[in-house]
C-alpha cells in the first residue's frame, strides 16, 4: 500500500531545503530527438509545404493566435526561454525519469515500492525547487494510482504503458504528430472504474488549472487532438491533463463537435501557406498581462496589436508606441 506519511514528510521537508546555487533549477530537458523529424523535413521538401509537421502546440497556437504562430514557425523567430518554460521543461524531465525508474524497478523486482520518492531522480537538485507543490502533488497522484492497483491486487497495472510516447499520422499532406507525456492503464486511475479497459493518455501541465469557461477552447481541444492521434495506435479509454500545481486531473469526453473543430483547424493550418494574411492577429491577455519585461508575449514589441496600449483593449501598460508607462492601470 502507498505510504502517504512518506509523501507528507516530503511536503514538510521540501519547504525547508536550501535553494541550489542556480535558482533557475537543474538541467534543461534534452531536446526530443526522433528520426521522424528528419523524415518529416524530407517530406516537406518533396511536397513544398510551409511546415514539416503539425503538433498539438502548433495547433493550439494557431487556434489562439494565428499571427503568433506565423512569427514563430513561418518567419522562424524563436522565443527566448522564460522562467515558466524552464520550470515546465525541468518538471517534465523529472516526471519522465520517475516513470522510467518505476518501470525499470518493476521489470527487475516484479514489485513497486510503497515509498514512491525513491523513483525520483537521484540528483535531487533537479527537482528540489519544485517540491512544493509540483512534486508533492504529483507523488500523491501517483500514490492514489498505486493504492488503486494494490486494491485490485495487481501492481503490474502501475508502471507506465508509454513514456514520452510518440505517434505520427503520415496520411496527411502535412504529417500530424504528438508526444504523450505518459500513457497508463485506465484501471490504475481511481478516476475510472476498475473494469475500464484500455489506456489513458496523460499530458502534464505545469501552469494553473484553467477555469471551466476556458476549457472548451483550450485543454479540451488539445486533448481531442491527442485522442484523434493516439487512438490509431492505442486502445484509448480517455485522454487527460494533470495539473500538479493544483493536483487536478481533467479528462474530457470526446465530442463530435470538438473533433470537427480539430479537423477544421488542422485543415486551415495546412492550407494557410506562407501568406501573412492567412494568420490574423488575435490580441488578448497573453499579449501583455503586466507592466514588466517578463509579463508579455516575446513578440509584443514587433507585433502591430494594440493590446494593453493607451488606445487599445485590455489594461494600460504601454503608450500607443508601446513604450512602457511608469505604472500599469
Ligand atoms: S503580441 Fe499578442 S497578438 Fe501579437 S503576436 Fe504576441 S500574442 Fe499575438
Amino acid at each position: 500500500m502507498a505510504d502517504f506519511r512518506v509523501l507528507q514528510a516530503l511536503r514538510v521537508d521540501g519547504t525547508t531545503r536550501p535553494s541550489p546555487p542556480c535558482s533557475a533549477g537543474g538541467p534543461l530537458m534534452p531536446a526530443i530527438d526522433s528520426p521522424n523529424f528528419e523524415t518529416a523535413r524530407e517530406i516537406q521538401e518533396e511536397r513544398d509545404t510551409h511546415m514539416p509537421y503539425i503538433s498539438k502546440s502548433r495547433l493550439m497556437e494557431y487556434a489562439k493566435n494565428p499571427y503568433h504562430l506565423y512569427l514563430k514557425y513561418i518567419r522562424g523567430l524563436r522565443e527566448p526561454e522564460n522562467r515558466w518554460m524552464r520550470r515546465g521543461s525541468n518538471i517534465h524531465s523529472v516526471f519522465e525519469d520517475y516513470y522510467h525508474n518505476v518501470r525499470e524497478a518493476f521489470e527487475e523486482t516484479g514489485d513497486v515500492c510503497d515509498d514512491l520518492t525513491i523513483y525520483l531522480p537521484a540528483d535531487y537538485t533537479r527537482w528540489m525547487d519544485y517540491t512544493e507543490p509540483f512534486i508533492t502533488n504529483f507523488l500523491m497522484f501517483e500514490a492514489r494510482r498505486l493504492q488503486r492497483c494494490c486494491d485490485l491486487d495487481d501492481v503490474s497495472l502501475f508502471p507506465a504503458v508509454g513514456i514520452e510516447a510518440e505517434v505520427w499520422d503520415w496520411n496527411q499532406l502535412i504529417p500530424r504528430m504528438g508526444f504523450a507525456d505518459v500513457i497508463v492503464e485506465a484501471a490504475s486511475l481511481p478516476d475510472f472504474s476498475a473494469d475500464t479497459a484500455g489506456v489513458v493518455v496523460i499530458d502534464f501541465k505545469t501552469g494553473k488549472t484553467p477555469p471551466k469557461k476556458y476549457r472548451n477552447d483550450g485543454i479540451f481541444l488539445e486533448l481531442e487532438y491527442y485522442a484523434l492521434l493516439f487512438e490509431e495506435e492505442y486502445d484509448v479509454a480517455a485522454v487527460g491533463g494533470y495539473y500538479p500545481m493544483n493536483d487536478d486531473f481533467i479528462t474530457a469526453e470526446s465530442t463530435e463537435k470538438r473533433r470537427s473543430k480539430v479537423e477544421r483547424l488542422c485543415q486551415e493550418l495546412e492550407d494557410a501557406g506562407t501568406d501573412v494574411d492567412n494568420y490574423p492577429i488575435n490580441p488578448g491577455p497573453l499579449c501583455a498581462w503586466g507592466p514588466n519585461e517578463d509579463q508579455k508575449s516575446s513578440f509584443y514589441h514587433i507585433c502591430p496589436c494594440k493590446w494593453a496600449t493607451e488606445s487599445g483593449p485590455g489594461p494600460t501598460f504601454y503608450s500607443d508606441n508601446k513604450e512602457s508607462l511608469e505604472s500599469g492601470s
